[in-house]
C-alpha cells in the first residue's frame, strides 16, 4: 500500500504541477508582476521567493525558467514545445541547476559556483541557478554567493526560494528582487482537489476535500500529497471519514455531534463521544483545536459573516442551524473556556481530566454564566463607584486648580498694578516725608500676599529698611498706596538674603544655579 501511495504521490505531483504562469494557483500577484517584467525586459539578475512550503515557489521558479530560456523566449508564455520548455519541464536541462542548500550536497555545488559561473550556458540563453531552501546555507557558502551576485556575469540568472527569509542576510537580500508568496485559501485547494479528482475519475465527497484542504493550511503541496494517499488506500468513493481516520483528525461529524450535547445538556452522550475520540487514539489537543474552530464557525455564522467559513456549503447551513441554539454570550463564554482548557492541556498530563470538567462545565454553563454575570455586574458596580469617586476627586482637583488660578490672577493682576503705580507712590511718599522716598527707592517689589506688597531691600541697605520699619513710617507707605490703588494695601519691607541682592545679579547664570543648588553665598 505504501509503495502504491508513494507511486502514486509522485505521479500526483508532477502531473498537476502548473507549467505556466497562469496555472499558478493562488499566487496571480506574483505571476503578474513576473510576466510584466519579462515582457518588459525588465529581468533581475536575482530573485527570491519567500513563503510557506509547498505554496508554488519552486513551480513558479521554474516556470520562470522556461520563460527565459525558451526557444521563443525570453516570453511570458513560453511554448512548452521546444528543447529547452521541455528539459526543463522534465527537470533535465543542463542550464537550469537546482540546488538544495539543505543538503550537502547542494554546499558543495554552491563552493564550486563561482568557477563554474564563469562559463557560457551549454545551450540556452541563460545559466539559471534554483536554490531551494537558501537561508540553510552556511556563512562561507554566503559569502561565496555573494561575491557572485556582487557583479553577476550577464547569462547567469538566480531564483532563490525560503521558507524563512529572516535568516538570510541582507547583503544578500539587497540584492534580489523578492516575491512574498501567500498561503493559498482553503476554498482555492478545494477547487484544484476537485479538479484532481475529475481528471483521475475518482469520487470524492466534498467534505473529505475540504477536510483536507483546511489540514493543509495553505498548502497546495501537502493537499495534493494526501489526496494521493487517501486514494491510494481508499476503495471506491472516499468519504470524509477516511480523510480523518488517515489524518487523526476529528471531523465535522462529530464535532457537530459533540457540540449538539453541549446544547441538550446531555452528560452521557457527551462524555461517552470523548471516551471514544480517545478510544480511536486521537489526540485531544487536536480535538480541542478543532472544537475551537467550530465555535469560531458558529460566531462568525451568528454574526452573519458566512463567506469567511471555510467548510462546504452543507457544512455551513448546519453551521447556522447550531449557531441558533446557542446565544452570543454563551458562544464567546465556551470558546474563551476552550482557549483556557487548551492551555490547561498543553501544560497538564491529566489531558482526558481537563477534557471532561470542560464539557462539564459547558453543559452547566446557566450556573457559571449567571454566575459570572453577577461577579461582572458586581464590578461593573464598584467600578462605577470608583469611577464615581475619582470623577469627584479629578472634579475637586480642577476645581482647586482653578482656585490656584484665580488667586494667581488676582496676585498677578495686584503685583502688577502696583509695579504700574510703583514711581508715583514713591514720589506721594517723598511728598509725605522726602527722606522715605529716597528710601523707598532703593527698595524692590517682590510679591504680594493676600492685600500686603512685600518690598525688599539689598542687606547694603539695611539703614533704609529699618527706618521704613518704624510704624510710622510704614504707615504713611501703605496710605500712599491705598489711595493710588483706591483700596486698602498694607505692606512688609524685607532684608533680602545676599543671593537675592542686586550683587548676584550680575553672575553667570551657571553660577547662579551652582549656588541654588547648593546654597552658596557670595563672599565679599
Ligand atoms: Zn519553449
Amino acid at each position: 500500500m505504501e509503495g502504491k501511495a508513494k507511486k502514486n504521490y509522485l505521479v500526483f505531483a508532477r502531473k498537476y504541477r502548473p507549467q505556466r504562469f497562469e496555472e499558478i494557483i493562488g499566487q496571480e500577484h506574483i505571476a503578474r508582476s513576473l510576466r510584466n517584467a519579462i515582457s518588459n525586459r525588465r529581468i533581475a539578475h536575482a530573485y527570491l521567493f519567500a513563503g510557506a512550503r509547498g505554496i508554488g515557489k519552486t513551480s513558479t521558479a521554474r516556470i520562470l525558467a522556461k520563460a527565459l530560456n525558451c526557444l521563443n523566449g525570453p516570453t511570458p508564455d513560453p511554448c512548452q514545445k521546444c528543447v529547452f520548455c521541455r528539459e526543463i519541464t522534465q527537470g533535465i536541462s543542463m542550464d537550469v541547476i537546482e540546488i538544495d542548500a539543505a543538503s550537502n550536497r547542494g554546499i558543495e555545488e554552491i563552493r564550486s559556483l563561482r568557477e563554474n559561473v564563469k562559463f557560457a550556458p551549454a545551450q540556452g540563453r541563460f545559466k539559471i541557478y534554483i536554490v531551494d531552501e537558501v537561508h540553510m546555507l552556511t556563512p562561507e557558502a554566503f559569502n561565496a554567493l555573494l561575491k557572485t551576485l556582487e557583479e553577476p556575469p550577464g547569462h547567469i540568472k538566480f531564483i532563490f526560494a525560503t521558507t524563512q527569509p529572516e535568516r538570510i542576510p541582507t547583503t544578500i537580500l539587497s540584492r534580489c528582487q523578492r516575491f512574498d508568496f501567500r498561503r493559498i485559501s482553503t476554498q482555492k485547494i478545494v477547487e484544484q482537489l476537485e479538479r484532481i479528482s475529475r481528471e483521475e475519475k475518482v469520487e470524492v465527497e466534498e467534505g473529505a476535500l475540504f477536510a483536507i484542504a483546511r489540514f493543509a493550511e495553505g498548502s497546495m503541496r501537502d493537499a495534493e500529497s494526501i489526496l494521493d494517499q487517501v486514494v491510494s488506500f481508499g476503495e471506491g468513493k472516499i468519504k470524509e471519514e477516511d480523510v480523518h481516520l488517515l489524518l487523526g483528525t476529528i471531523g465535522q461529524d462529530c464535532l457537530f455531534e459533540f457540540t449538539q450535547t453541549i446544547v441538550e445538556k446531555e452528560i452521557e452522550k457527551g462524555l461517552s463521544i470523548l471516551d471514544r475520540i480517545i478510544k480511536e487514539g486521537k489526540e485531544i489537543e487536536q480535538f480541542m483545536k478543532e472544537l475551537s474552530e467550530h465555535f469560531r464557525n458558529l460566531i462568525i455564522a451568528k454574526e452573519g459573516l458566512f463567506n469567511l467559513i471555510e467548510l462546504s456549503e452543507e457544512r455551513k447551513s448546519g453551521i447556522v442551524e447550531q449557531s441558533k441554539r446557542f446565544s452570543l454570550s454563551e458562544l464567546f463564554y465556551i470558546l474563551t473556556a476552550i482557549s483556557h482548557t487548551r492551555q490547561m492541556i498543553r501544560t497538564c498530563l491529566d489531558k482526558r481530566v481537563w477534557l471532561e470538567f470542560f464539557f462539564l462545565k459547558m453543559v452547566n454553563r446557566d450556573s457559571f454564566l449567571s454566575l459570572e454575570e453577577i461577579l461582572k455586574r458586581l464590578r461593573t458596580l464598584k467600578g462605577e463607584e470608583g469611577a464615581g469617586g475619582d470623577k469627584e476627586k479629578v472634579s475637586e482637583e480642577k476645581e482647586r486648580e482653578v482656585k490656584k488660578d484665580e488667586i494667581k490672577k488676582d496676585k498677578d493682576c495686584f503685583l502688577g498694578e502696583l509695579k504700574e503705580i510703583w514711581k508715583e507712590c514713591v514720589e506721594d511718599v517723598g511728598k509725605e516725608r522726602m527722606s522715605l522716598a529716597t528710601f523707598l527707592e532703593k527698595g524692590k517689589l517682590l510679591s504680594v500676599e493676600g492685600s500686603k506688597a512685600k518690598i525688599g531691600f539689598p542687606a547694603d541697605f539695611s539703614f533704609y529698611y529699618q527706618n521704613l520699619q518704624r510704624e510710622e513710617n510704614r504707615r504713611i507707605v501703605e496710605k500712599v498706596i491705598s489711595r493710588r490703588l483706591n483700596r486698602e494695601a498694607k505692606v512688609e519691607f524685607l532684608l533680602m538674603e545676599e543671593k537675592e541682592s542686586s550683587k548676584s545679579e550680575s553672575l553667570p547664570s551657571s553660577v547662579k544655579k551652582a549656588m541654588e543648588i547648593f546654597g552658596g553665598k557670595i563672599l565679599k
